[in-house]
Formats: structure tokens, C-alpha cells, sequence
């Protein structure tokens, strides 16, 4: 029995297959093996907040299996020699990846390429020469790279980054500050955005500068929920000299480039938010089943269930959203609209059946061997990062407002 009607093709269900038993072979053992250093932040990170090498070496293994699998560059065109699948693929394959492996095993965000942080379709707006030298190291999972367009003071509203790239010869010179960039402390290349028309709102460039370029700094690594390290960076530049090999698609055009990505992110992070929406109340479910309170499990009151319904009625809608977003835009359009709203309803709905989970289990729900706490820090954080919910919600209003009204 299925509760979807939508017909999945037949080679993206057998990817969905093949990467839940790649998932079962190359990451579950990993996480089993390496229990102790993966409950230890003291072990996972660096004195400077970075990655430790024990863990950069199990995220470089599963990487580079994944790529020999050909799941890690599936979701790249077939011209570069990816798996030319596409945005449905993209949700199916992370949706079971997170749902399967819950948050706690989480080296499975290395087992299909993300977006920002390896081969995608984004390395279409790469020059040639660019091309000729980073794309096979990428396409194996031997490097990686970032995406800096935020900055202390301008995240929603990106128009207003001050990062310069000022004209020298026949390239330019970066300077200026970003900062949440993610994969940016390990990262091999990092996509700069900088101001080159600062007469033209949005006069904006992008830039493939590799992170060991003199006048490349991470200075620091910004630490979230209590953590003692993490994979976000604050980044210095100071006088990159970039020539024009290194023009990430068409001058004064870089967020039709960073647009070209982001479609993706936010199939990502819906399929985070369903799968692991999905994952908490499955625990959820169990647990109701076999606790017991004033006589009885729990799961006999409706104080309990009814909003575990609500989660599941939620979570069954934001896939239902999803898979018809995925599909509208392999088609080609742009659902602008629809994937404003999936990605804002998913992260929303997703976070809130962690929480009635963690409810659900009492003080259970914050002991860390349950790992619902990691599901609640990502899921709370994609309700900002990858565009906040009021600037999706913004955006769904504005074509409504311009009216593109159907629902
Ligand atoms: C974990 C994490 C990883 C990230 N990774 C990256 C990365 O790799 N690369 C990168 O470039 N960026 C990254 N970001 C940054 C992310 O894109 C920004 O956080 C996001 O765009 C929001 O910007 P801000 O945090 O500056 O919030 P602000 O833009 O300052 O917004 C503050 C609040 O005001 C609200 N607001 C702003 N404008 C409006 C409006 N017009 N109407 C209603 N409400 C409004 C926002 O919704 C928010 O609630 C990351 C962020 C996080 C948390």
C-alpha cells in the first residue's frame, strides 16, 4: 500500500534502493565503529573550532565511495559526466537518506553531493579552464568547495554585500568579508560574490577563488547550539587577484548563478525537513506504544496522538508539495511560488514533529543517545538559512500579488 500516487520513475525508485544500501554498507558501519569519537566534540573538532582529522578522514571515505557508486555526482549533468538526474531525484534520494538514517548518522550528508559543497549542475557556469582544473577532483569527492554570498551586514537582502571586486588589468581584486559559509573551513574553492557595478543595484559578480589564494583567510569558525567547532566560517579577503578564468557565469550577473543552485538547496532541505519529520515520528509512534502512564501506554491518550496525527497529515502534505515542486521543475519551469512554499511549510512542519516527539518522550527527547536534539537544530536552523520564512513567504506574495494565483 502506498500512500503517494505519484509515480516515481523506475530508475530514480532504484536509486532511492541502491542508495539506502549504500547508506546500510558505508555509513551506518561507520557511525558503529566510531561511536565514541562521534559523541565527543572534543574528539570531532580542532582547539580552532574545525574538523578534526579523524573526522575529515571518515567524511573523505564516504565521499569518494559514494562517488565511485555514482550517487555522490548523480544530480550532475551527464555532459560533465554526472548521473544527469534531476530535481526529483535529487528530493527522493536525500528524503530517504535522512528518513533512514536519522540525524545522528549524519555521514550520509556525504553520500550525494551537495549543491554548494561539490559537483552540481552550478559547475555549468564555470569557465572551461576552471573546468579543466577542478572538475575531476570534485566529481570524486577528493575536493569541495563553498558558497560566499552572506555577510555580517547583508544576509536576506543580498543586494547590499559590500565584498568588492574592483578591475586590475585583465581580472579584478576581491576584497571584503563573508561570513556563515558553510564547508567553507575545509573547503578547496570558495564561490565569491562581489559588488562589480555598484551603480546597478544587484551589479553583483561571482567569482571561483581557490581557498589557498594569498589574501584567503578563514579567521574564525562560527560555533552554534553550544558547540565547541563547527562547519560555518567567517571569511577575510583581502586583495584576491582573480583573472577572468575564475567569472562564475556572466559579469554583474552572479545571482542568476547563485539562483541556478539554489533550486536544489531547497529540494535539500525540504527533503531534510520531511525525512526527518518522518524519522521522529516514527519514533515517536514506537515509544507511545510502550510507555506506560496511569495504567496504560501513553499511546491510549489522545492528549498524545492527536498531534502525532497532525504531524503525519502535515509531513504527508509537504512531500505531497515536494515531489510536485521537484517535478515542475524538471520540466523546466521555474516554481518560483511552489518551491517557496514547500521549502517554508516542509521546515516548519518538519521542525514541529521533532518537537512533539522530544514531547512525546518526555525527558527521553533530550537525551543525546535519542538524537531528536540534532533533528531540532537543523530543522530549527533551515527555518533561516537557504532563505528565511518570511522571505519565502515575501516571495509567495509577490506572485501572488503579480498574479500567479494557481494553487
Ligand atoms: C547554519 C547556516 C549556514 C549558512 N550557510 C551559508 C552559506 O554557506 N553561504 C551563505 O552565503 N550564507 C549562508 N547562511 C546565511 C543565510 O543565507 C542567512 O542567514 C539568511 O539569508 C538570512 O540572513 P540573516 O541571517 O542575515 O538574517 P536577516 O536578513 O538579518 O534577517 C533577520 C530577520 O528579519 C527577517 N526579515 C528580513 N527582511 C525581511 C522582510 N523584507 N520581510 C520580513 N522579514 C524580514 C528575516 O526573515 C529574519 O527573521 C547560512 C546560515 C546558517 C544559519
Amino acid at each position: 500500500m502506498s500512500a503517494i500516487a505519484f509515480d516515481i520513475p523506475e530508475d530514480i525508485r532504484a536509486m532511492r534502493d541502491g542508495l539506502r544500501a549504500f547508506a546500510e554498507a558505508e555509513v551506518l558501519p561507520r557511525h558503529e565503529a566510531n561511536r565514541d569519537l562521534f559523541e565527543d566534540q572534543r574528539r570531532l573538532y580542532n582547539e580552532d573550532g574545525r574538523f578534526s582529522d579523524e573526522l575529515l578522514q571518515l567524511i573523505g571515505e564516504v565521499r569518494r565511495a559514494a562517488s565511485k557508486a555514482g550517487y555522490y555526482q548523480m544530480c550532475v549533468p551527464e555532459h560533465l559526466g554526472g548521473g544527469g538526474m534531476g530535481h526529483l531525484a535529487y528530493f527522493v534520494g536525500w528524503e530517504e537518506l535522512f528518513r533512514v538514517c536519522g540525524p545522528q548518522n549524519w555521514l550520509m550528508l556525504y553520500a550525494v553531493s551537495h549543491w554548494a559543497f561539490g559537483p552540481s549542475r552550478m559547475l555549468e557556469k564555470v569557465t572551461e579552464e576552471a573546468r579543466a582544473e577542478m572538475l575531476a577532483p570534485m566529481m570524486a569527492g577528493e575536493k569541495s568547495m563553498c558558497f560566499g554570498l552572506s555577510e555580517p551586514g547583508a544576509g536576506s537582502d543580498a543586494s547590499q554585500i559590500k565584498t568588492r571586486a574592483v578591475p586590475d588589468g585583465n581580472g579584478w581584486r576581491i576584497s571584503g568579508r563573508k561570513i556563515w559559509t558553510s564547508n567553507s573551513p575545509v573547503a578547496d574553492y570558495c564561490v565569491v560574490f562581489a559588488v562589480t557595478d555598484p551603480d546597478t543595484r544587484g551589479g553583483i559578480s561571482a567569482f571561483l577563488v581557490p581557498t589557498d589564494s594569498p589574501g584567503f583567510q578563514v579567521q574564525r569558525i562560527v560555533k552554534l547550539f553550544g558547540h565547541i567547532g563547527g562547519d560555518e566560517g567567517e571569511l577575510l579577503l583581502e586583495d584576491i587577484r582573480v583573472e577572468p578564468w575564475q567569472l562564475v557565469g556572466e559579469l554583474h550577473q552572479g545571482f542568476a548563478a547563485a539562483l541556478y543552485g539554489v533550486s536544489l538547496g531547497r529540494i535539500y532541505n525540504s527533503a531534510r525537513a520531511v525525512g526527518y519529520g518522518r524519522w521522529a515520528l516514527e519514533q515517536a509512534l514506537e515509544y507511545a506504544g510502550i510507555r506506560e502512564a496511569f495504567g496504560k501506554t501513553i499511546s491510549e491518550y489522545q492528549g498524545v496522538t492527536f498531534p502525532l496525527a497532525e504531524s503525519a497529515t502535515e509531513l504527508h502534505a509537504a512531500h505531497l508539495m515536494a515531489l510536485n515542486s521537484a517535478t515542475l521543475l524538471d520540466r523546466g519551469e521555474a516554481a518560483v511560488k511552489e518551491l517557496s512554499m514547500t521549502k517554508a511549510y516542509a521546515v516548519q512542519v518538519g521542525y514541529k514533529a521533532v518537537d512533539r516527539a522530544m514531547q512525546t518522550h518526555g525527558a527521553m527527547g533530550f537525551a543525546n543517545e535519542l538524537g531528536l536534539y540534532h533533528a531540532w537544530h537543523a530543522l530549527r536552523i533551515v527555518n533561516v538559512a537557504d532563505g528565511t520564512n518570511e522571505i519565502l513567504n515575501r516571495t509567495i506574495a509577490q506572485r501572488l500579488l503579480k498574479g500567479d494565483r494557481d494553487l
